[in-house]
This record gives C-alpha cells, sequence and structure tokens, in this order.
C-alpha cells in the first residue's frame, strides 16, 4: 500500500475540496433560484425534503431553518411546556438543554457512558424513577443524541419511552448517514432533528436543518409551526408557531451536496478506520456498538487525563494539526443550565462520566477529504505529545 503524502494543510473540516467538485453546478442551481425569486418555499424545498427522507428510510422530511429550530418544532408539536422533565445527556452541544428551557420546560440531564459517548440507558431509568417520585415534574421526553455521529441505543431508549408514555427524539444533528441494523437514523425515534450547519455530515451554506419522521400528523404539524402556525390557508393562524423555515438557496445547496452523501460517509468510515489503525495502542478510539454505523460527524479519542490532553494538544499545534475540544464543560455546570439542573432533579446523582470525559476527550481532524498521509501525520502529531 501507498502512503501518499500532500502538501494541502490539514484542517478539523474541509468544505472547500468538496466545494470544487460541485461548484458548477451549484452556481447553476443557485442562478435558477435567483431568476425565479422564489426565495421562500420555492420548489427546491419540497424536493430536497423528498430526497432527505428517501435517503434516511424515514416516510417525511420538513425542512426547518436550523438543528436547534428542528429540537424546538419537534417539542412545540407536541406541547412540551412548564411542568415537563426532558430527559437529555449532560454531554452534549448546548441546542439540546436550549430547547426544552426556551419551552418553559425542564432538562434533566443524564449521564452517558463512557462507551460510546452517548445517554446511559441505566442513568436514565434512575433518574426517571426519581422524578417520579419527587413528583414535581411530569417525564414527557427523552431526547437522545447521537454524538459525535455514533448511534445511540435506541432500541433501550424506545423502549423505555414506550413503558413510560414519553416522546422519544433523535437529535442526529451530528449524524446525518449513521444507521443500527442496517436502518439508517431518521425513522427510529418519533422524531429526528437533523442540523445542516456547515460542518455536519450534511452542510449547506449558512444554517439549516430538517425533521424527519414516519408519522403523517406530526409532519403536517411540523409543516404549520414552521410557519407561524398557519392552518389550510395562507392566513389563517391554528396555533402558536414560529418563523423556522429553510431558505431554498439552502436547499438549492443540499441538492448538490446530497448525492455525494453516500461516498463521504463511506470515506469517512474508512478515515475512521485509518486512525483506529495507528492510534488504537495509544489511546482510547471511538467504537461502533455491534449493528451499529457512526456516521463520524467527529472523530474523538479519550486521553487519560487533563493534563496529558494540554500536553498533546500543545505537540498537535506545534506540527501545524488542528484539534478541537467537544466539549470543555459539561451543560449542568455552564450557568445557563445550572438552576434548571438544581431545580429539576436537586438531588440526583452525581454526572461524573460526563464530567470526567468533558476532561480528557480530543476530537481530530475529520471529513471525507483527508488522505491517509494526512491521517498519518495527524496520528504522529498525537502520539508525540503522550
Ligand atoms: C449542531 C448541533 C445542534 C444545533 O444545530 P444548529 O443547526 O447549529 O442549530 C444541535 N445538537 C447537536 C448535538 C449539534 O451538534
Amino acid at each position: 500500500m501507498t502512503t501518499e503524502t500532500t502538501a494541502r494543510p490539514i484542517s478539523l473540516f474541509d468544505m472547500k475540496a468538496q466545494q470544487a467538485l460541485i461548484r458548477a453546478e451549484m452556481n447553476t442551481r443557485i442562478a435558477k433560484v435567483l431568476d425565479s425569486g422564489a426565495f421562500v418555499n420555492g420548489p427546491e424545498v419540497r424536493e430536497v425534503e423528498e430526497k432527505l427522507a428517501a435517503f434516511a428510510g424515514a416516510r417525511h422530511a420538513v425542512g426547518v431553518s436550523s438543528g436547534t429550530d428542528a429540537l424546538q418544532i419537534a417539542m412545540m408539536a407536541e406541547k412540551i411546556g412548564p411542568g415537563d422533565a426532558v430527559f437529555l445527556p449532560a454531554f452534549t452541544y448546548t441546542a439540546t438543554a436550549e430547547v426544552p428551557l426556551v419551552l418553559g420546560a425542564t432538562p434533566v440531564f443524564v449521564d452517558v457512558a463512557e462507551d460510546g459517548f452517548n445517554i446511559d440507558i441505566a442513568d436514565l431509568k434512575r433518574r426517571i424513577t426519581l422524578v417520579k417520585e419527587q413528583g414535581k415534574l411530569r417525564p414527557r421526553a427523552v431526547v437522545g443524541v447521537d454524538l459525535y455521529g455514533l448511534p445511540a441505543d435506541w432500541p433501550a431508549i424506545l423502549e423505555i419511552c414506550r413503558a413510560e408514555g414519553m416522546f422519544a427524539l433523535d437529535d442526529a444533528a451530528q449524524a446525518f448517514g449513521g444507521a443500527l441494523d442496517g436502518k439508517r437514523l431518521g425513522a427510529w425515534a418519533d422524531a429526528t432533528a437533523l442540523s445542516f450547519y456547515p460542518t455536519k455530515t450534511l452542510g449547506c451554506y449558512g444554517d439549516g436543518g430538517a425533521i424527519l419522521t414516519n408519522d403523517a400528523d406530526r409532519a403536517e404539524l411540523y409543516r404549520s409551526l414552521r410557519t407561524h402556525g398557519e392552518g389550510k390557508t395562507r392566513y389563517e393562524v391554528e396555533r402558536t408557531g414560529m418563523n423556522g423555515r429553510l431558505d431554498t438557496i439552502q436547499a438549492a445547496i443540499l441538492l448538490c451536496k446530497l448525492p455525494l452523501l453516500e461516498q463521504e460517509l463511506a470515506s469517512r468510515t474508512r478515515i475512521a478506520g485509518w486512525y483506529a489503525e495507528r492510534l488504537a495502542n495509544h489511546v482510547v478510539v471511538p467504537r461502533e456498538r455491534p449493528g451499529a454505523q457512526s456516521a463520524w460527524g467527529l472523530y474523538t479519542v479519550i486521553l487519560p487525563d487533563a493534563a496529558t490532553r494540554d500536553r498533546v494538544m500543545a505537540a498537535m499545534k506545534q506540527r501545524g494539526v488542528p484539534s478541537a475540544i467537544y466539549y470543555p464543560k459539561p451543560l449542568h455546570h455552564q450557568p445557563a443550565y445550572a438552576a434548571a439542573h438544581a431545580a429539576g432533579l436537586p438531588n440526583g446523582p452525581v454526572l461524573s462520566t460526563s464530567e470526567s470525559l468533558c476532561e480528557r476527550v480530543l476530537s481530530l481532524p475529520m471529513h471525507p477529504y483527508l488522505d491517509e498521509g494526512q491521517v498519518a501525520a495527524v496520528a504522529d502529531a498525537l502520539i508525540a505529545g503522550l
């Protein structure tokens, strides 16, 4: 096997290499939108919705303005609000916790498992029981996050949600393209939120998102909620909604990018394999649970402690290799969420794995256009800092 070395700088994400492949088509598609003037609700929105649903194996897709708005619209449709407990991991991006709070509900933080980074099923059960015993909040929803692209344990989450009458929402913002038991994320939970933020596995050139579901009634509600709660006609307002639409230009960009996604996911898997080969003897590398296919939105290793991580980051930086920490602080320690955490489950068990991972995780460059020489250079730089 030949290892190609290149002079291309190594970046965490690379949107330029991909853009070069589709630039001409993109210019044509954007020009078409400019000519049509249908900047909102143009035909490209419907077209991309159909293609997203088909790709994920979900019956319906509703384009929205961001991943955060996807989460919000999905929760608004369930009328989640004051008095409701929404269970979600303490180790995730802020948007997952922000949305229940914006709606007046209470996020209840759940610990994650070190193996796979996702919501710890035993801890989830424990906290649902505690909230019920406390009797202040109604357990209403579980938001499972497929962190870094690694699918959460959806069969287990769904079993709990069914038993408790709770809504199962998949925050797949980092995981579009991932699968479990051969079935892509998108039809596992009651609803699945996607983000098309530029660095996600499918990104547009601005903000965008979508909600996937198999439930036709929910899909119709999402369409209404993203357009101010409109009814059958434009000026009939049936419910309180929001302005949460996907722009036509972003839909056109997604239509150019979607045909590349299958191949890009295969590249990400190949790159993850190269990393594992070179790093598994030195650090804890991410592993897919049996039956799970990661979308490899990020490639995140676990180091022994914070001091080692500091050293490794410095060594990498010195060699011109970027790295990043997703996330340096668990959500229950964030100033914005501390009060909600105290109100939700004041005497809950410590979120020790979430706290510990924040000190030890490190994300390495991950995008479909890394070559094996670059992966080797990243691995060597990391090892040099150990
Ligand atoms: C990116 C992200 C979001 C939010 O998506 P936006 O499109 O930026 O609003 C939500 N949850 C997770 C886990 C994310 O990574």
